[in-house]
């Protein structure tokens, strides 16, 4: 049997070319990686076409075989090519061992690739995880730092202080910064329905929020006036109308927030924080994982253990958390498909999970949430959301409650910057005086 495969057609990359501005978290300005090679295991990476033919153009010839071995295509089922031929999707290279760890990642965690041929051998993905570069049709790049990497969630802990957006003009002179940049092709915006906002009103509308979570009030408190900002966005007006998160009366979304807290079956999530073992470091999972009917009993009555081993102490926790909502609503258009309004829900989904670990975990120890033992929940909560694939009734909705399906996932959702995500918005018709 023969296979015509193409490869992906991809947009351009940015290249060397810098772009007007790049937005980022200021605190990712300090990002390392650990160098323990958690994402490096676990999962089959996927590379692209060009990853691998780069890749194998640089390794030495008694190398290349090797690589030839252990290589799965995964083809895009719903695409064909110009001339009907399946398209390649991505390339899985076979992983070593029960963990199925990266076949170039060496003893120490450090990457066999990177130390024997340097940076410019490694596939995009593995240059960029977990900094993932996006264009922004106004010429300025996005740089998303995903928090399913504890060293992303060290940087929130770094410090107490109000966390900031970071613009920057011209390069960073950090190769770790300025390669991801170069990387950047696949399109971001954000949408109100199927809207996309100017990136002026965007780039507003973030600031807004980054403002209301470094205001010194409880993190419930934030969230309730954030949310009900986000319910009141409007698709029939500009850019959603007017971004007004004003002091609301809480209880609504309190009970909302409950809601999702328990949203989960305990299994699911027990079993999500051990395959999330491999990238806690900040305390020892291990006795976390190996009382995993212990952590699940938890997770299902998780109620108690949050009054005991959570509650208690959110003063401590606050400055925390509150670094990590200001980094994920400071960049609201990465989640919900770029809809904000169901982007602000999913935010505090993955909030709300990050409790129910945090208080589980505690109570599994037998020891108050701290920092620490909340960094590993952060993880795991970031993990469940971005592993698994939930449908939509499982879960509650606030801002986004109501909202008819073809809002969520107009055609074209994939790309923010399709044309039918930008036709002007049907004037709202005038009212009666
Ligand atoms: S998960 Fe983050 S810290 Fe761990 S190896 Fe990967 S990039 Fe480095």
């Amino acid at each position: 049997m023969s296979l015509n495969v193409v490869g992906q057609q991809r947009p351009p990359k940015q290249g060397e070319a810098p772009p007007s501005a790049v937005w980022m978290s200021e605190p990712m300005l300090r990002y390392r990686c650990n160098q323990k090679g958690c994402c490096c295991s676990g999962w089959e990476i996927p590379f692209t076409l060009d990853d691998l033919l780069k890749l194998n153009a640089m390794l030495p010839e008694d190398e290349r075989a090797a690589m030839g071995k252990g290589i799965q295509l995964v083809i895009d089922a719903e695409k064909k090519g110009e001339k009907g031929e399946a398209i390649l999707h991505s390339v899985k290279l076979d992983g070593v061992g029960d963990d199925k760890a990266c076949r170039f990642l060496e003893g120490g965690g450090g990457c066999g690739i990177h130390r024997k041929h340097g940076i410019a051998a490694l596939p995009d993905l593995c240059v960029d995880f977990p900094g993932f570069p996006f264009k922004r049709t106004d010429g300025a790049v996005e740089l998303w730092f995903d928090p399913v990497c504890p060293s992303v969630i060290d940087q929130f802990a770094e410090s107490d202080a109000p966390w900031a957006l970071h613009r920057q003009e011209g390069a960073f002179g950090d190769p770790g910064l300025d390669v991801r940049v170069s990387h950047a092709a696949d399109p971001i915006a954000g949408r109100v329905g199927k809207f996309r906002l100017e990136f002026d009103a965007l780039d507003q509308l973030r600031a807004v929020c980054v403002a209301e979570l470094g205001k010194p009030q409880p993190i419930f408190q934030s969230l309730a006036n954030l949310l009900e900002a986000f319910k009141r966005l409007d698709p029939l007006q500009k850019n959603g109308g007017v971004f007004d998160p004003y002091p609301v009366e809480p209880t609504d979304f309190v009970r909302f927030l409950f809601e999702a807290t328990g949203a989960h079956g305990p299994d699911l999530l027990a079993a999500s924080f051990v395959r999330y073992k491999r990238f806690i470091h900040s305390i020892d999972p291990m006795p976390i994982v190996n009382a995993q009917e212990t952590l699940q009993d938890h997770l299902k009555d998780w109620q108690p253990a949050f009054a005991q081993w959570l509650a208690p102490h959110d003063d401590l926790l606050r400055p925390l958390q509150a670094r990590w909502l200001a980094h994920r609503f400071g960049a609201p258009m990465t989640k919900g498909r770029a809809e904000l309004r169901r982007a602000a829900d999913e935010i505090v989904h993955c909030f709300a999970t990050s409790l129910r670990f945090a208080a589980a975990m505690g109570a599994t120890l037998q020891r108050p949430v701290d920092r620490d033992l909340y960094k590993a929940a952060i993880g795991a909560a970031e993990y469940v959301y971005r592993s698994l694939h939930l449908p939509r009734q499982a879960l509650p909705w606030f801002a986004a409650f109501g909202m008819p399906v073809e809002l969520n996932d107009p055609p074209g959702s994939d790309d923010p910057t399709k044309e039918d995500w930008t036709a002007k918005p049907t004037p709202a018709p005038a009212s009666a005086e």
